[in-house]
């Protein structure tokens, strides 16, 4: 028998990077061995994991940064990129009942996020030096997918996928 349960919900989360919560903070010593990290991390089960598209760092803010004037990208100019990438994917889907790239089925990716030629070598060494699941790689190319759609390119570029291969930071060994 086979059961559906709809779903369609964003998952955000986040997490310490060890357990003492100092890994790669450049002001506070972190004490953790490899080992506290390791075993910390694979509290999240690696199934769950894969399925968590973006996985970045995010620093601590020096006090400095905190109180900047400086903006960066307006808000509104960024909601214009997104929906336009968002119409994009769904002249892209128009024939299909996907609507955006993250729903891709595997016949969808293989004619929509084929990365620029280089790409599969650059996905292959990622993949051995991470040791990246099968479903890791999916997700990589959708999401590298939607990175040349917010920068209007027809073609997933080399850049576009390097910088979909560094959102799967947990995958990685926590010593490198
Ligand atoms: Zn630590």
């Amino acid at each position: 028998m086979a059961l559906e349960f709809p779903c369609n919900f964003v998952l955000v989360c986040a997490m310490n990077p060890c357990p003492c919560g100092y890994l790669g903070d450049p002001s506070r010593r972190c004490r953790c061995s490899p080992h506290d990290v390791r075993k910390y991390r694979s509290r999240i089960s690696g199934p769950l994991l894969d399925r968590i598209d973006l996985q970045i760092d995010v620093p601590v803010a020096p006090f400095d940064r905190l109180v900047e004037t400086r903006k960066g990208e307006p808000s509104a100019v960024l909601r214009e990129r997104v929906q336009a990438a968002r119409e994009r994917q769904l002249h892209r889907f128009r024939d299909s009942p996907t609507r955006a790239n993250g729903l891709m089925t595997p016949k969808e990716i293989q004619h929509y996020g084929q990365p620029a030629p280089n790409g599969w070598a650059l996905l292959r060494r990622a993949s051995q030096q991470f040791g990246l699941s099968a479903r890791a790689h999916t997700r990589i190319l959708k999401v590298a997918r939607t990175i040349a759609d917010l920068a209007d390119s027809p073609q997933i570029e080399l850049a576009h996928l390097s910088e979909a291969i560094q959102y799967r930071k947990l995958d990685r060994n926590p010593d490198l």
